[in-house]
């Protein structure tokens, strides 16, 4: 019987060049951003240039966390406490979280079998908030036209959650660009790894200026190469708190060789994705996660749907594949568990119970993929799933 040996929480390491700049960068010992030889723009800086750059955006600003840049977004908007903010009822703990921060109140939209937020039930929301922030939770883009017009119609101002989209595109369109700010992550498991970090980008001067004096600028705005102009910050300045939540050097150093390097990374991640799905497909009993021909995913992941299944057959599944090596995910459990959690679980956040999401909430198995697995290890992954799946489906 074959066996998985890989690790699914190991990816590959910092690259050389990137190692070489945070030495640099710690030999200087001028680590903190506004910490500046006389005419040096500063890695955090250049990496908010390149990002805003490699994104098509005006405005880009690095953070502490893609939590962090969350909360930004959403205080920059405008957002004041008991406010309601349109969410994903499928999307991780970080995303209500940031809307509890900010002291607004979460109001969870649906989620289809195609894991994205449910259209028809954004529509029916589409009153209730005047902001949503949009989770393109696990990679998977929604109709990104039909979105921007409901809420666009609406007067529905759009943050994307693209902490799992970045470099994905829908219709040719960059993930974190439809909407007025663009959150993205680089924790150790995203598609750039400093560890913890975040980046924001938008097209809009006085969004960007309020959050640059969000993150703890002082008054050193004017050093930032990537934000607006000084007379944008006139009446900001005295307006926005400061709530600090700065990239430093060191991370920016790690960050813009990963960065040079990310088109290539998001095409490895998909042949891994390929090799995985080819094997699963045509499972008794396994649904794919069909992708629309709009979208470019990034599949640093691969979720697949066991729909309508007894918990206990579903549990046999996930327990028989880690006796052979292979981690799956339950976004179905009652209780929250590691990284994964259901929107009934968030109590901060009250929900009216949504049927139809829980059968697809259920159903949902997930996997991460590492760029150190091999082709042959995701082939090997998906025969032992499938063999697996096979296994309780007909027993
Ligand atoms: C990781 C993640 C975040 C936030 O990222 P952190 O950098 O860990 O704060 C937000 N949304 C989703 C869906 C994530 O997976």
């Amino acid at each position: 019987m074959e066996r998985f040996t890989g690790n699914f929480t190991q990816q590959e390491p910092i690259p050389e060049e990137a190692i070489a700049r945070a030495v640099e960068v710690m030999r200087s010992g001028r680590l903190h951003r506004y910490n500046l030889s006389p005419g040096e723009e500063g890695e955090v800086s250049t990496l908010e240039r390149e990002f805003a750059a490699a994104m098509g955006s005006t405005y880009c600003l690095a953070v502490a966390s893609g939590g962090y840049a969350l909360a930004c977004a959403l205080r920059a908007v405008g957002v004041q406490p008991g406010d309601t903010v349109l969410t994903n009822a499928f999307t991780l703990a970080p995303v209500p979280g940031a809307i509890a921060s900010v002291g607004a109140v979460p109001v969870f939209v649906g989620v289809t079998e195609g894991l994205v937020i449910d259209l028809d039930d954004l529509a029916a929301k589409a009153g209730e908030a005047k902001v949503l922030m949009l989770s393109h939770m696990r990679g998977h883009l929604a109709d990104m036209d039909r979105l921007m017009a409901i809420c666009d119609a609406a007067g529905i101002t759009v943050i994307e959650d693209c902490a799992h989209t970045m470099g994905a595109r829908w219709n040719g369109r960059l993930s974190g660009t439809d909407g007025a700010v663009g959150c993205y992550s680089t924790q150790t498991y995203k598609h750039m790894n400093s560890g913890e970090g975040g980046l924001l980008v938008t097209d809009d001067p006085e969004i960007a200026a309020r959050a640059v004096m969000l993150s703890g600028s002082y008054m050193l705005y004017g050093t930032h190469t990537a934000a607006p102009g000084p007379e944008v910050f006139d009446e900001i300045k005295y307006h926005t708190p400061n709530v600090s939540g700065r990239m430093d050097h060191l991370r920016a150093a790690i960050l813009r060789p990963q960065l040079a390097r990310l088109t290539e990374q998001c095409e490895r991640w998909n042949e891994r994705y390929r090799a995985v799905e080819d094997g699963l497909r045509g499972t008794p009993g396994l649904t794919v996660v069909e992708r629309s021909a709009a979208e470019y995913y990034v599949g640093s992941s691969i979720q697949f749907l066991l729909l309508d299944w007894p918990e206990a057959k579903l549990l046999d599944v996930v327990a028989r594949c880690k006796a052979r090596g292979v981690e799956l995910k339950w976004f179905g459990g009652a209780e929250p568990v590691g990284f994964t959690s259901r929107y009934d679980s968030w109590r901060y956040a009250p929900s009216a119970p949504m049927p139809a999401s829980d059968r697809v909430l259920k159903a949902i198995l997930d996997m991460r993929l590492p760029l150190t697995f091999e082709l042959e290890d995701c082939a090997l992954i998906a025969r032992i799933i499938r063999a697996e799946v096979g296994a309780v489906w007909q027993g």
